[in-house]
């Protein structure tokens, strides 16, 4: 049997680079690789946890989210991409659940503890977005999901479905399947910071580069992006630590980038030396950065105007790759059912 994969994203706006770098390049590299059983869904009823009275934003970056995955390259023919809302067996799942989770367990959840901070919440934080780990591990069981890729941010809420798991299967028997993280290999592309330098790059704090911003905006950010206070005149000495412009290149910059457009290095380690030294201007190395990103950026554009113009072949993929998924879904659910004992009239 092939090994599953499962991983997701809110519909709360459109991708950005730390979701390419994260999540989404990795994406393709499995599909691709034919090893595995890959399914990408679009978690518009965990958006919803803290969108709740603004469903038009979940019901137009829905259509958004799509997209970004054809233009990055999710092939549905390879992969089954699907939309969360569409699965009511993932509900029922997540309400069997509820019960094997304590209140005090979810409110110590790092990645919870922050986002609510983030989001200004406090005591007036929805339960829907309090327990929304525990919907999340109902969507990752359903599909047998041995791994599961995701941001570093994530790697609480995985450890969370994995105590949902053990729980579950130590009380009605070996049901769910276990599934393990699969971070990122490049430490930067874990959690890319956002163009502020700060904390990370997510759609809720607005600090994104989106991979369907064109060549004039993605410029103007890159130009606007922190650098080292420190580094004001060309002569000074610079430092690239905690410098987003060099936590991107640490990204995205190749050997072949370097040859392209700045021959003058042979890679990152002697362009990090010169600023280092002092004498290299930010101008300079922000102006290799937009032509870097431009490189991955521009093909991903371009399949993103084709799939504008045809978007009823989005929607149909979403519909049908939501009927296939559905099928496993329920599959899951009936043998959740009868593991708890559920199945009485049959
Ligand atoms: P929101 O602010 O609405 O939570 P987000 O920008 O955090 O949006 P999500 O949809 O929550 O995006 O995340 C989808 C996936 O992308 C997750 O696996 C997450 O870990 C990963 N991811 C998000 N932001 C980054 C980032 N800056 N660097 C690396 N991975 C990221
Ligand atoms: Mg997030």
């Amino acid at each position: 049997m092939k090994q599953v994969i499962l991983t997701g994203d809110r519909p709360t706006g459109k991708l950005h680079l730390g979701h390419y770098v994260g999540s989404l390049k990795n994406r393709v590299k499995l599909q691709n690789s034919g090893e595995y059983d890959v399914y990408v869904f679009i978690a518009d009823l965990q958006a919803l946890t803290d969108n709740a009275r603004n469903p038009e934003k979940i019901k137009n970056s829905l259509i958004e989210v799509a997209l970004d995955y054809l233009s990055v390259g999710l092939d549905p023919e390879k992969t089954t991409i699907f939309v969360q809302s569409q699965i009511p067996e993932l509900t029922e799942l997540t309400v069997h659940y509820l019960n094997l989770v304590t209140l005090a367990r979810l409110k110590r959840n790092p990645t919870i503890k922050t986002e609510i901070k983030e989001r200004g919440f406090g005591e007036a934080v929805p339960v829907g977005f309090l327990t929304y780990p525990i919907s999340q591990a109902a969507d990752i069981t359903a599909f047998n999901a041995n791994l599961v890729p995701v941001g570093e941010d994530q790697l609480p809420l995985i450890e969370q479905c994995k105590e949902i798991v053990r729980t579950f299967n130590a009380i009605y028997g070996e049901v769910l399947t276990e599934p393990e993280a699969m971070l990122a290999d490049n430490k930067v592309c874990m959690r890319l910071p956002g163009i502020d330098g700060k904390s990370k790059m997510s759609k809720s704090l607005g600090n994104c580069i989106y991979l369907s911003d064109d060549k004039e905006t993605v410029k103007n950010k890159v130009m606007r992006m922190y650098t080292d206070p420190n580094h004001i005149k060309v002569e000074d000495p610079g430092c690239v630590e905690d410098n987003a412009v060099f936590t991107y290149l640490d990204a995205f910059a190749l050997e072949e980038h370097f040859k392209k457009y700045l021959p003058e290095y042979k890679n990152l380690e002697e362009l990090k030396d010169h600023y280092r030294r002092g004498g290299l201007g930010d101008v300079k190395v922000k102006k290799f950065l937009i032509n870097v990103l431009e490189d991955i950026l521009e093909p991903i554009r371009e399949r993103r105007k084709y799939y504008e113009e045809h978007l009823d072949l989005v929607y149909d993929m979403l519909s049908l790759g939501s009927i296939k998924a559905r099928k496993v879904a329920q599959e899951t659910l009936k043998k959740v059912r009868g593991a708890i004992g559920l199945n009485y009239f049959d």
